[in-house]
């Protein structure tokens, strides 16, 4: 890729969703690269366990997809449901685990997440997970919020810390658009 062609694909781009202004943030590039390392230290860490993945939907679909494509060790993934967020507010009331059909009994499981952001769906997926005696359970973040976190959390896989900025793209919304960009986007203040 000649040094004219990345410059052009790096370019800041805004986009509008909905009422709001949206700027490029962390590319494509980026993110895969990082996708890259998790998915290394997964397969070291994860040889012979076969863990199974458990995706959060929606926000983590691209994220499960781009990972579990770099991971090489035998391993299953599944899809759950759990959510608290809307519009840009977290509202601290989280759902139960919606679609978990596996006997995760014995298990080693690593939860797939798009971003951690207070922590309170990562702090309640993991009572919810924990009643039902996983051998261990890890979480894999695409990004995180740190100065949001409310609870005592041992995120072990984080591709990306960021600040506390709301954030669009790569499988995260802002009510309901935006989760198809490849690109990750901040909103313009
Ligand atoms: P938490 O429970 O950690 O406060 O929030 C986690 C969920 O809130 C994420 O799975 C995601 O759906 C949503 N969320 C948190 N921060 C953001 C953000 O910056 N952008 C978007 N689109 N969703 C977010």
């Amino acid at each position: 890729m000649s040094d004219k062609t990345t410059k052009t694909i790096m370019e800041p781009r805004l986009i509008t969703l909905h009422d709001c202004d949206f700027s490029t943030y962390i590319f494509e590039e980026e993110i895969i690269a990082r996708i890259n390392i998790l998915a290394e230290q997964i397969d070291q860490e994860y040889a012979g366990k076969n863990p199974l993945f458990l995706a959060v939907l929606n926000g983590s679909f691209m994220f499960a997809a781009d990972l579990l494509k770099r991971v090489s060790i035998p391993c299953e993934i599944s899809f759950i449901r759990l959510s608290s967020y809307q519009d840009m507010q977290s509202t601290g009331k989280v759902k139960e685990v919606l679609g978990l059909t596996e006997d995760v009994s014995g298990r080693h499981i690593v939860v797939l997440e798009d971003i951690v952001d207070t922590g309170h769906t990562v702090n309640n997926l993991l009572h919810q997970l924990a009643e039902r005696n996983p051998a261990s359970v890890e979480i894999a973040t695409l990004l995180m919020k740190p100065e949001c976190l409310q609870h005592e959390l041992n995120i072990k896989y984080v591709a990306k810390s960021i600040p506390n900025d709301f954030v669009v793209g790569y499988g995260l919304d802002y009510n309901g658009l935006g989760r198809n960009l490849r690109d990750i986007y901040k909103i313009v203040s």
